[in-house]
């Protein structure tokens, strides 16, 4: 008889966090980066910020956001580790995924699957779904940039959290020289890449027509980014609610998410869309793995 091939996952160097005993279901010798003594952690962003959860982190994207602050200054994707360079990556089976989160997951019900961009490897993605939700039942957060849409993938997923990119995230050549980068082809591919709006009008569709929940959460800089929300992503789909609309401010730092969160919260309120904290990034700084 054929033997099945097992599918196997390239997490970025956190892979599952965070926990307190390794992949065999040892205990580690140090606390997880949090600071707290045991396994887990809480959702920092979205519609269930504050929900204790379990993350697991994909390498691997197919965009290179850099963005321009209101202010003239920078900000790149905090998780360059997981995008521009994702060179510290751990293969795993997704058996030893879901064991790994079994060892961790303690009354924790809410796992949250992000990235890079999970649906590069959408195969083992949706095989690591359906085995979570078979074996632990558990509540699953997809974080994806939604340029694109997986029908088996979502069939086990509970929240769709989409991060749509602006035009302000395309990665232009001042921009990438401001941080030393030269232009290749992945640079060069993302502002086609970034705007798939078949792909979300997917996820609007399955949520409205299912208890699956959805929130289009939009990394906002400048002040005129609601314009855009508006006519490339509000009036371009069908029956997209306001209450799914989340604006988060840009930034990877207190510092910088404190000086764009008053027009982020503006731009809200005037559109009767929700505003997104970033709670993760209040408790514990900029650090990953937290
Ligand atoms: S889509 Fe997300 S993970 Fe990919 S480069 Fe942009 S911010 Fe980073």
């Amino acid at each position: 008889m054929k033997k099945l091939k097992m599918e196997k996952l390239i997490l970025a160097k956190e892979a599952v966090f965070p926990v307190t005993k390794d992949r065999n279901g040892q205990l580690l010798d140090d606390r997880p980066k949090t600071g707290l003594q045991i396994p887990g952690t809480i959702q920092g962003e979205g519609k269930l910020a504050g929900v204790p959860s379990l993350f697991i982190r994909f390498s691997g994207c197919n965009l290179r956001c850099i963005w321009q602050m209101e202010d003239g200054t920078y900000s790149r994707c905090d998780t360059r580790y997981a995008s521009f360079q994702p060179n510290e990556t751990i293969e795993l089976e997704v058996d030893k995924v879901v064991d790994w989160v079994r060892y961790n997951i303690g009354n924790t019900r809410h796992v949250v699957i992000t990235g890079g961009e999970p649906l590069l490897q959408r195969r083992a993605l949706a095989d690591l779904c359906r085995k979570l939700k078979e074996q632990l039942n558990v509540h699953i957060t997809i974080e994806s940039n939604g340029s694109m849409f997986d029908n088996e993938v979502a069939t086990w997923v509970d929240l769709f959290s989409i991060s749509p990119k602006l035009s302000n995230s395309v990665p232009s050549p001042e921009k990438l020289a401001v941080f030393g980068l030269k232009e290749n082809i992945v640079f060069k591919k993302h502002k086609q890449t970034r705007y798939n709006i078949e792909a979300l009008q997917a996820y609007v569709n399955l949520a409205n027509s299912s208890d699956k929940e959805l929130q289009l959460k939009f990394v906002v800089g400048r002040k005129d980014d609601y314009k855009e929300i508006l006519t490339d992503f509000v009036s371009q789909l069908n029956d997209c609610k306001a209450s799914d609309i989340l604006l988060m401010p840009l930034g990877a730092t207190k510092v910088e998410i404190s000086r764009s969160s008053p027009m982020v919260l503006d731009m809200a309120i005037a559109n009767g869309w929700r505003f997104s904290p970033r709670v993760h990034i209040e408790l514990f700084g900029s650090k990953s793995g937290v």
